[in-house]
């Protein structure tokens, strides 16, 4: 039965029409956006079949939202899902007014759905209820800064959840469900225009940010060519950085978890993306002016470790690590940054080969002294020295052990004659050209020798052999010790377990390579494993990563301090180390937690003591 009269159908249409234009004429923009941006230089839509698991497990079940956040997950994901269980109601709604109703509620279908749309919007009520105590009342320092337009959301979910319930007892015939119905449609037509022109653009376009996104964690496009300086102004956007920034929902995730921010300095993953996103708003995809200087700082950029954190926990797919890399090329390519430590480690890197500087010399007296084998292609492994491995004591050290280790499983193995720096640090600068001739150099020496497998102490190493080298054409096959020596735990002596060792999951390890029980089952053939607070996926940087080990910290706590205290107050008597650039972090960080700091030692000096010790006996 039609309820409303001529001239509130007319009301009705004209308000239908001016939301549906104010929706529209903003998504457009946007979608042109997008279209105006750079293509992406090595995209590929395979393989499909993970996209579209990537699509059910966290847009469809939103699992990564509840994974990181279980409570407010869930309340989130009841309200994503509320979205959908009402669209039939809302089409329903809307037709209902214009006089096409097709929902017919005592009907067996329309009973059915009207409970289970009810069920939701009890839930929905429920959830966004919270997730509005928790924004406003409560404040994680994540949410800064508040956002008015998050409340008028909140606000407009709500009411339109608390003019749907009493529907079902008052329709809209009656005076009590007129009134309802125009509330319902009101909050309904001015919520429609808001999602684009707030960060409820993610409802939109997040299915195709996960869907779409690059693949592999913290992948570094290449270049486009000479003519690429990186993410330098307007026109450098890629259709998938557009994308990703115009999806941000400011949830504050990677923000919570990004080791800079967390020692107070300026970097804040969160503001990278928005940044980006003020960029596009004011500026635009065909402006000329630099990005760096005009919204995001120079400053922050270079604070990054390149952990990773921040691009494992965005629920929206955001790709954190593209846009700081991409910007960083810029800032190098450009000359615009300028930095006494960087200068002087690309000089490093041009000049001797590695990072430290030193003369290759030393390295020589190193494998000479150490009596490490030349590989000349007759050993199975080729044991990558790297430069903490073939520079630094500590490294050596471990190299050392990992050797002990490699000839007690009967291992054939020989190093390099000639081995440079990986370029893992010039690539995270954003140094493309020093990277380029660094990997082209290593990739000579490797088909010289013809070493088909690699070992590696280093995970930074492994990643740029096994990952960044690819743009020169070659799949190198390395893994970490940890997974060598996993792989022969049968090999390796079961001790007493007398001594606890709390385990530091290396960013480059874990996250970047997905390895977490390796490293664990090989401490835990000779003492027992603690995890600390932050573990695994979750693990909290040791400061070294992305070139940083090299620059100076000078803002805030130093993160290789935060992480050792955070591991010697487990108690622990061994804090256990799966990277040379960890365990030089901590080398002194460790010695400032206490007056008896625990000893720190990485896997390969663990399992290559164990070793000792069962020859003794
Ligand atoms: S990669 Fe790590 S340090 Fe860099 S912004 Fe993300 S969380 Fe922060
Ligand atoms: S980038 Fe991702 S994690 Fe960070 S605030 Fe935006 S949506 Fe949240």
């Amino acid at each position: 039965m039609p309820f409303l009269s001529i001239p509130e159908k007319v009301s009705l249409i004209i308000l239908l029409i001016a939301s549906f234009v104010l929706f529209s004429r903003r998504l457009q923009h946007v979608i042109k956006q997008i279209r105006a941006s750079k293509p992406e230089v090595d995209f590929q839509l395979n393989p499909i079949g993970r996209r579209l698991w990537d699509f059910s497990w966290e847009v469809l079940c939103q699992a990564k939202v509840i994974r990181e956040r279980p409570l407010p997950g869930i309340a989130h994901a009841f309200v994503f899902w509320g979205f959908g269980a009402f669209a039939l109601v809302t089409l329903n709604h809307v037709a209902t007014g214009l006089g096409f109703p097709f929902l017919e509620r005592h009907s067996y279908f329309g009973r059915i759905y009207w409970w289970f749309a009810f069920t939701f919007a009890t839930l929905v009520a429920v959830s966004i209820t919270g997730l509005f105590i928790r924004r406003f009342i409560v404040r994680p320092k994540w949410l800064e800064p508040l956002s008015p337009e998050s409340g008028v959301i909140a606000a407009l979910i709500f009411l339109l959840m608390a003019t749907y319930i009493p529907m079902w007892w008052f329709p809209e015939v009656t005076t009590t469900g007129h009134v309802l119905w125009w509330i319902h449609t009101i909050a309904l037509l001015a919520f429609l225009p808001l999602i684009p022109h707030t960060k409820h653009l993610h409802l939109l376009l997040s299915p195709a940010t996960i869907f779409l996104s690059r693949g592999g964690f913290s992948k570094i496009p290449p270049l486009a060519g000479d003519e690429d300086f990186g993410l330098d102004t307007g026109k450098d956007f890629t259709k998938l950085t557009t994308l990703q920034v115009h999806s941000c929902v400011e949830c504050g995730r990677c923000t919570e978890h990004c080791p800079a921010n967390n020692t107070g300095k300026e970097l804040n993953p969160k503001q990278i993306a928005l940044g980006l996103r003020t960029y596009l708003n004011e500026y635009g995809t065909a402006s000329d002016t630099p990005i760096v200087g005009a919204t995001i700082s120079q400053t922050a950029i270079f604070q990054c470790t390149t952990c990773g954190a921040c691009e494992y926990q965005c629920p929206v797919g955001i790709e954190h690590l593209p846009m700081i890399i991409g910007l960083r090329r810029s800032e190098v390519n450009t000359g615009r940054w300028e930095d006494e430590h960087g200068t002087k480690l690309f000089l490093n890197l041009e000049r001797q080969g590695n990072a430290m500087g030193f003369s290759v010399t030393e390295r020589d007296k190193f494998i000479a002294k150490q009596e490490l084998p030349i590989f000349d292609g007759s050993q199975e492994y080729c044991l990558w020295l790297g430069c903490m491995g073939a520079y630094d004591p500590r490294g050596r050290e471990i190299i050392s052990a990992f050797g002990e280790v490699m000839r007690h499983t009967g291992t054939t193995f020989g190093v390099l004659k000639k081995e440079k720096c990986t370029g893992d640090p010039a690539r995270r600068l954003g140094n493309d050209l020093v990277f380029g001739q660094l990997a082209e150099s290593n990739i000579a020496a490797l088909t010289q020798t013809g070493a088909k497998r690699l070992v590696s102490i280093c995970p930074h190493c492994v990643r740029t052999i096994a990952e960044d080298w690819k743009e020169f054409g070659v799949q190198v096959e390395i893994e970490h010790h940890s997974e060598f020596m996993a792989r022969h735990l049968h090999l390796l002596p079961s001790t007493g377990k007398e001594k606890s060792v709390v385990f530091h999951d290396p960013c480059y390890l874990g996250r970047y390579r997905d390895i977490y029980d390796q490293p664990r089952d090989v401490i835990a053939k000779s003492a027992s494993v603690i995890d600390p607070p932050r573990a695994r996926e979750r693990s909290f940087c040791c400061g070294a990563g992305g070139g940083l080990v090299f620059l100076s910290e000078e803002t805030g706590e130093r993160v290789n301090h935060a992480r050792a205290k955070e591991l010697a107050d487990t108690g622990a008597d061994i804090v256990g180390a799966a990277c040379p650039f960890c365990n030089s972090m901590f080398r002194d960080a460790l010695g400032s937690t206490s007056t008896n700091p625990p000893e720190l030692l990485d896997i390969a000096q663990i399992a290559a003591a164990s070793i000792r010790s069962q020859a003794v006996k």
